[in-house]
């Protein structure tokens, strides 16, 4: 089964705001890995952490990705701390990643959410 086409990146929202070509609030950045705040928080805090690369969602991770997704997996905690989520186990945070539309995935450039700090938040 063909996955559907990706957006060229020249269109991708993502692609535009790792390379600095639409401005956000930066969280973090190297290399490979750009993090900035969500422009409609659900939470106290609300970040997403993108790859440089254009990937258009979890559905295209192959197994040349593995390294990539566990260093975006171990920042988030990381991140997490720095951008004010109270420590385990009493704070936390949640990580999500939206996938296709049946998974409530609207940009279509790979991005995990990070999200925490206290309770109630708009969603999730
Ligand atoms: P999805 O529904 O695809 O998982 O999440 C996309 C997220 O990107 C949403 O939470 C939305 O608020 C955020 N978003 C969309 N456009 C922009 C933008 O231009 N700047 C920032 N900072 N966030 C955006
Ligand atoms: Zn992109």
């Amino acid at each position: 089964m063909s996955q559907p086409a990706s957006p060229a990146p020249d269109n991708c929202i993502f692609c535009k705001i790792a390379a600095g070509k639409i401005p956000s609030r930066k969280v973090y950045e190297d290399e490979d890995i750009f993090a900035f705040h969500d422009i409609n928080p659900w939470a106290p805090v609300h970040f997403l952490m993108i790859p440089k690369a254009h990937i258009a969602s979890m559905a295209q991770v192959g197994q040349e990705h593995e390294a990539l997704l566990g260093r975006m997996m171990a920042l988030a905690p990381r991140l997490a701390l720095a951008e004010g989520c109270r420590p385990y186990p009493e704070g936390g945070f949640r990580i999500v990643t939206n996938t296709g539309a049946e998974g409530g995935q609207e940009v279509h450039h790979l991005h995990v959410h990070v999200m925490g700090g206290p309770r109630p938040w708009l969603k999730g």
